[in-house]
């Protein structure tokens, strides 16, 4: 827990507030439902009562899947050195860097249905390229087994809602034997999204 002393967008107030900086999801499942209802950024100013976000950055380890995600609101870095969090034992986890609650909500909902992320980045990617317009943002929404199918959620560059799109868990599969083949630097937090996709696609046709 981290205190700090916020001030209120709407009626100026300045007011303490405890941020939290660390979630442990193996321990903290209502934390879980906090990150995906945006709860854990919101802040209720204790003057006026109106709401307003406040974007930190946030470590989120799960012990159960060995998994570790950091949260560095809008960094353009590619990916951090796992030594910064001081903590050994993620030495044997996957670590992921991600630079907005949206793509930190989207990492727990793939990690969660025991999906493996890069082959989701790659199976976005494939799928933008049929759509007319190619300047949108892809999100990972959920597999539905009955169906056979992965869905994502397609928004616009503002971040307006288009709809969603569908692909067979067979593109996803055949994606990941490509996927399993890209490098990744042991210790480091990845940022694993389309920009890394188009690179890594680059690079092994160069190689
Ligand atoms: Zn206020």
């Amino acid at each position: 827990m981290q205190d700090v002393t916020l001030t209120c967008p709407h009626c100026k107030t300045e007011h303490p507030h405890t941020l939290t900086p660390f979630i442990d999801l193996s321990r903290q499942q209502k934390q879980r439902l906090a990150i995906l209802t945006d709860s854990l950024f919101s802040v209720t100013c204790p003057a006026c009562k109106k709401q307003y976000t406040v974007l930190h950055e946030l470590l989120v380890v799960d012990e159960t899947t060995k998994m570790a995600l950091m949260l560095i609101p809008n960094t353009e870095h590619e990916q951090v050195d796992g030594k910064v969090t001081g903590r050994e034992d993620l030495d044997s986890y996957t670590l992921r860097l991600v630079n907005t609650t949206a793509s930190l909500k989207e990492k727990l909902l793939i990690w969660e249905q025991g999906l493996d992320d890069r082959s989701i980045e790659l199976s976005k990617l494939y799928l933008t390229l049929q759509l007319q317009e190619q300047d949108c943002q892809l999100f990972f929404t959920e597999q539905r087994e009955d169906e056979d199918k992965l869905y994502f959620t397609v928004l616009d560059r503002d971040g307006s809602l288009k709809g969603s799109i569908s692909c067979e868990n067979g593109l996803y599969s055949q994606l990941q034997e490509t996927a399993s083949g890209f490098p990744m630097e042991h210790g480091y937090f990845i940022r694993v999204d389309r920009q890394w996709a188009e690179k890594s696609i680059r690079n092994s046709a160069d190689r």
